[in-house]
């Protein structure tokens, strides 16, 4: 459901205080190129001034003219007519002039626009580095981040080059008044004020404009995210077989239609009220031609000058009209400037920790009374944990879905922080440790690890950035996570691009992806704590059975806790744990907990009897 529209009236306090990111738009090109931004202002200077001066040599044109005219059967004919045509080739070379400078400010533009838009996507991929797991999976921030990426990596350079036409346009108007002035102070003041009209419409409109693009933006990703649906390779299978396109089609459909009636109104609107006070510049300018004529007539002022007044005021008034539009232009990128500086300057909680050896050599991993609850949820996912993981523990997580199995790894990883208690690593609480010293330390394969659409070996590389281009730590790990096989009868073994997304790309089966994850884990030989969240959910029994023992033998003093669903892998570790709505329900041996005959001795005979 679409909420009520949020375009307001429109204050004049707002207008100003949308200028705030004006400073940072030009130190952000300054920054950027300093060369192109000086040679860029020389430009814009050149282009203010000129058309002032055509003028002038306008009316010496045509005022030379008419002498020339008038002496043509005296002696003094060919030195008039000489004079015209100096004037004329004068102009010429003003033209000529002034083209370069408009070429120069519209190369300079195309060159700052390719730089800056790289330096602010940098920016916002930069910060995207350091945002917690919990900004990610927030969806009113998520907005912010596609809002910024959207759209603010071209504004900063409208704004700049809107800003530098209205320097430009300034210096003309300045000069054109100057000139105007001698004809008549009044027709300089018609000409500002038969102009503020329109520039007050314009900056209305293009705040509600803004307005408009903010408060929709959870619709705008909602069809984002239906395109995607419909147009990417993975969702394809599922949307063909349950004949979903229609369906989803309709749906993005249904949204177009609702923003569009939105956008309709906005637009007929602007340009209604664009033309309706447009008129009064018009008027204002007609007005004043009679007003020039009559002064001609009358012999005050000469032809070329009324040539020269004329071309001025008419010039003038579309100066003055495009600095306006540039000012509310200037506005509207301001506002969407002040998303991308909302999204670059949201708070990142720092970490002081840096402990990089911890207190207690080999104490492992403890939970001390350990409870979480994700942000805005309401219940506690995790209640009141207290648990001890000692080195060369093999520990298994078992549980129902939602138990919260992955939840406690987010935790123990550092993904997230206990709301109580607290879990340390040797001895030392997780939030004094140097975090990245702490995650060098751990491996980790999520259910829903990466399927990296780059070469085979870079996807085992991916495991530890260090062995990111080393063909031999690839094929070592490949060996020992049992990929190599399947590897080497690749097209391109370890440099085979693998998904779909690229020419050439290989698709993989699940079992195969899932073997590459698991050779990750071992291209990290000094990691100490290695963690499988079902990683081996799409192999058979038998290549789980073989990973596992493949882990052990090469784990022995380091602690490995896994999740599975298969009892014939849980059996093997050395501890058990049940997890139960976020508390262990039991713990134990493999036989231990079959002697209890509770939850696990129940499920495991229960998976039991289906093999038997
Ligand atoms: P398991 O791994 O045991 O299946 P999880 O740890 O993934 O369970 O989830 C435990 C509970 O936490 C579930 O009820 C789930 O809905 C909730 N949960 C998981 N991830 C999030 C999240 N990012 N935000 C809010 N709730 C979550």
């Amino acid at each position: 459901m679409l909420k009520p529209s949020p375009i307001k009236t429109f204050k004049i306090s707002q207008f100003i205080e949308a200028f705030a990111y004006s400073r940072q738009a030009i130190e952000l090109v300054w920054s950027t190129s300093r060369k192109l931004t000086i040679v860029l202002m020389i430009a814009t200077l050149c282009a203010g001034l000129l058309p002032a001066l055509i003028a002038i040599l306008g009316q010496y044109i045509v005022d030379s003219v008419v002498s020339a005219h008038e002496l043509r059967l005296t002696e003094d004919a060919e030195k008039a007519q000489t004079t015209a045509i100096y004037w004329v080739l004068a102009e010429a070379c003003v033209i000529v002039v002034l083209a370069a400078s408009q070429r120069v400010i519209s190369v300079c533009q195309s060159l700052l626009r390719a730089q800056l838009g790289e330096k602010v996507n940098v920016l916002i991929l930069e910060k995207a580095q350091t945002l917690s797991l919990s900004q990610f999976e927030d969806s009113e921030f998520y907005d912010k981040l596609t809002r910024a990426r959207r759209e603010a990596s071209v504004r900063p350079l409208a704004l700049i080059n809107k800003l530098f036409g209205l320097l430009q346009n300034s210096i003309s108007l300045i000069s054109y008044g100057i000139i105007l002035w001698h004809f008549s102070f009044v027709a300089l003041i018609i000409l500002f004020i038969s102009s503020i009209p329109v520039f007050i419409s314009e900056a209305k409109f293009s705040g509600d404009a803004f307005r408009l693009f903010r408060w929709r933006s959870p619709e705008t990703r909602q069809k984002i995210y239906l395109e995607t649906l419909l147009a990417r390779e993975d969702s394809a299978k599922e949307v063909k077989l349950f004949q979903l396109g229609n369906t989803l089609l309709k749906r993005y459909q249904d949204i177009f239609q609702k923003l569009y009636e939105e956008d309709k109104k906005l637009t007929l609107r602007r340009d209604f009220w664009g033309w309706a006070l447009g008129n009064l510049g018009t008027l204002a300018f007609y007005s004043t031609y009679v007003w020039i004529i009559i002064a001609t007539i009358q012999g005050s002022i000469s032809l070329g000058e009324m040539t020269m007044y004329l071309l001025v005021f008419k010039q003038g008034q579309s100066a003055i009209s495009a600095s306006l539009t540039a000012i509310s232009g200037m506005y509207e990128d301001n506002l969407y400037l002040h998303t991308l500086y909302e999204y670059l300057n949201q708070p990142v909680e720092k970490h002081l920790g840096t402990t990089t050896i911890g207190e207690i050599a080999n104490d492992g991993i403890r939970f001390h009374d350990v409870s979480f609850q994700y942000p805005g949820s309401e219940i506690k996912t995790i209640k009141n944990l207290n648990l001890h993981i000692k080195p060369g523990q093999k520990l298994a997580l078992v549980g129902e879905n939602g138990s919260g199995k992955t939840t406690l790894i987010k935790l123990l990883t550092y993904l997230y922080k206990p709301t109580h208690g607290k879990i340390t690593f040797d001895g030392t609480d997780l939030n004094d440790w140097h975090i990245p010293t702490l995650h060098k330390k751990m491996s980790v394969i999520f259910q829903d690890f990466m399927k990296y659409q780059f070469i085979v070996g870079e996807n085992l590389g991916a495991g530890n950035v260090d062995k990111f281009n080393d063909a031999s730590a690839w094929s070592d790990a490949a060996e020992k996570g049992l990929s190599a096989a399947f590897i080497n009868n690749l097209s391109d073994g370890y440099e085979t691009q693998l998904g779909r997304w690229f020419k050439g790309g290989q698709e993989l089966s699940g079992g195969q992806w899932q073997k590459i994850a698991l050779s990750r884990m071992f291209i990290r030989p000094d990691a100490e704590l290695l963690i499988l969240d079902e990683p081996t959910s799409a192999m058979d029994a038998k290549a789980e059975a073989e990973i596992f023992s493949q882990l052990t033998n090469y784990t022995e003093d380091r602690i490995a806790i896994f999740i599975s669903h298969r009892f014939s892998t849980v059996r093997t570790a050395d501890h058990i744990i049940v997890l139960k709505d976020g508390t262990i329900e039991e713990q134990g041996s493999h036989e231990q907990l079959l002697a209890l005959n509770k939850t696990y001795a129940h499920l495991f005979k229960l998976q039991a009897k289906g093999y038997q």
